[in-house]
């Protein structure tokens, strides 16, 4: 029950077609769709009401509610997904879009998204052409595979594969790598999804050659191997490689065929397949850390028949997911419903497209892929940028305002890849003698048209020149200290111990 002051406010309500007569709401008007605004009006009310009724307001008049109105007008006209800078050091950065594309990936997104392309026209027969035919000699090319698709993203390929070729029959898989990978991605709950029958074999820790062959049975579709990604299992522990599996499968195919031919009926078998989701999809040497990444052309050398991987983790590129093995493996997933439902569209393939084809020459990969050259850049070479990254921000802030030192630190791979490895890198680490930490975390997070994301440590702001991408972005670090210490100094006293 609402109390009689609660009662009185509420009797104080205006009505919409009141509101659209005040000043502030008829200037708005003037400018904006009228029915957006007469919906903000009404949406302010609400707000206004639930705000009475929650005990969070004593008083308010209609230019407070029209005030409401033009805040919610100028939010809406705001960009949500902005650019930001990120000082974190979490190179692929699940939150903050993974990877950046590189110039002529940008370039090519933008040169396609502005006009009609050959998404499906085959230009030299003058016909309909195949959106795949964009990306897959240059996939082939790189990987050593035969036939190759693009999907939305690793997870839609995932599905894929076990629908395809394990819908309805089993796919043996260690309990060691039962994974979960960002919260919403679960290998148990995918292959359920697809139909396939999972059968667990080994333990937690340790699976061996025979628990795989115990598994198999005329009704066994795949082996799959899933990439542990995110963590690492260290110590007492064992898991069965990719050409061992491909051996097992050899010996069971070869089984399948002796029995078909004894049917009378030779070719009918269905090959029992070795499929590894890869997770990353290393197209180059990653060894950092001692530790090698495998790449997409090891796992198939090793003896995988179909591997999965994403394009924006390690290989740098677009959200995309890409599925390679041999072609007539590859054509049943072209023809599988889910081929269409997660395809790939333009803007993605034009970005996919122009990444690989930096690949073709290592040098220039690692140099003009933003994610290639941020795991692999010296720690040296990021201790000049700390250096500069220190340097504007002790001229961009009031004198004695804050301390900056240049530090050695550890940056991270992210997006689930390279766990364990410590990548050295160089921070400008930031201490406030004036204004706060927290204060200006939220200022740089919150408040600002392009937000600046630095890291937290021991109560210093750390700005992480690895994942700082070029003097313009250490310019506008040099802003926001500006900005925010004009905005907020006034506020603040020197700390008495400063
Ligand atoms: C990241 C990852 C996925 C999911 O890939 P997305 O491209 O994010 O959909 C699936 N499997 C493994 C092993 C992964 O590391």
């Amino acid at each position: 029950m609402p109390t009689p002051h609660q009662m009185q406010l509420l009797r104080q309500l205006p009505q919409v077609e009141e509101l659209l007569h005040n000043p502030t709401v008829e200037a708005i008007a003037s400018v904006m769709p009228r029915a957006l605004v007469r919906d903000q009006v009404r949406k302010s009310v609400d707000d206004i009401r639930s705000a009475i009724l929650a005990n969070k307001l004593d008083s308010f008049d209609d230019d407070d509610i029209a005030a409401n109105v033009l805040r919610n007008v100028l939010k809406l006209e705001q960009p949500s997904l902005k650019r930001v800078i990120n000082a974190s050091g979490v190179i692929v950065h699940t939150n903050l879009g993974r990877s950046v594309l590189s110039d002529s990936a940008a370039e090519a997104v933008s040169e396609v998204a502005r006009g009609y392309s050959t998404l499906e026209y085959n230009v030299k027969t003058q016909s309909r052409g195949s959106r795949h035919n964009h990306y897959e000699q240059l996939i082939c090319t790189l990987t050593g595979a035969e036939a190759a698709i693009a999907v939305n993203n690793n997870a839609a390929a995932v599905l894929m594969v076990f629908h395809e070729f394990a819908r309805g029959r089993k796919a043996v898989i260690s309990r060691g790598e039962l994974v979960e990978i960002g919260g919403s991605f679960r290998v148990p709950d995918i292959m359920a999804l697809s139909g396939a029958e999972m059968v667990e074999v080994g333990t937690t820790n340790k699976t061996h050659p025979d628990d795989y062959a115990r598994a198999i049975d005329p009704d066994t579709a795949m082996l799959v191997k899933v990439h542990p990604s995110n963590y690492r299992m260290t110590g007492f522990t064992e898991s069965v490689d990719a050409g061992t599996l491909h051996a097992l499968a050899d010996s069971e195919n070869a089984r399948r065929r002796q029995i078909a031919r004894a049917q009378g009926i030779p070719g009918g078998e269905s090959p029992l397949l070795v499929y590894e989701d890869l997770g990353s999809g290393a197209l180059v040497d990653f060894t950092i850390d001692g530790y090698h990444e495998t790449t997409v052309s090891e796992v198939l050398q090793e003896g995988a028949d179909l591997v999965s991987f994403s394009c924006d983790k390690l290989l740098g590129g677009p959200q995309a997911g890409i599925i390679v093995g041999p072609k007539a493996a590859i054509d049943r997933l072209k023809r599988n419903p889910y081929a269409r439902a997660m395809r790939l569209d333009k803007l993605t393939i034009a970005a996919l497209e122009s990444t690989l084809r930096l690949y073709l020459d290592e040098d220039v990969a690692r140099q003009e892929i933003p994610t290639v050259r941020m795991l692999t850049e010296s720690a040296e070479d990021t201790r000049e940028r700390a250096q500069k990254i220190a340097n504007v921000v002790l001229r961009a802030a009031p004198d004695g305002a804050v301390d900056v030192t240049v530090e050695p630190d550890t940056a991270r791979a992210g997006g689930g890849a390279l766990p364990m490895c410590d990548i050295d890198t160089y921070v400008a680490a930031v201490s406030f003698k004036r204004g706060s930490l927290e204060e200006c975390e939220r200022a740089f997070v919150a408040e600002r048209d392009v937000p600046v994301i630095p890291r937290i440590h021991d109560d210093r702001m750390l700005l992480d020149a690895r994942t700082v991408l070029d003097d313009s972005e250490i310019k506008e670090i040099a802003h926001a200290f500006t900005e925010y210490f004009a905005q907020h100094d006034d506020k603040t006293q020197p700390r008495a111990n400063a």
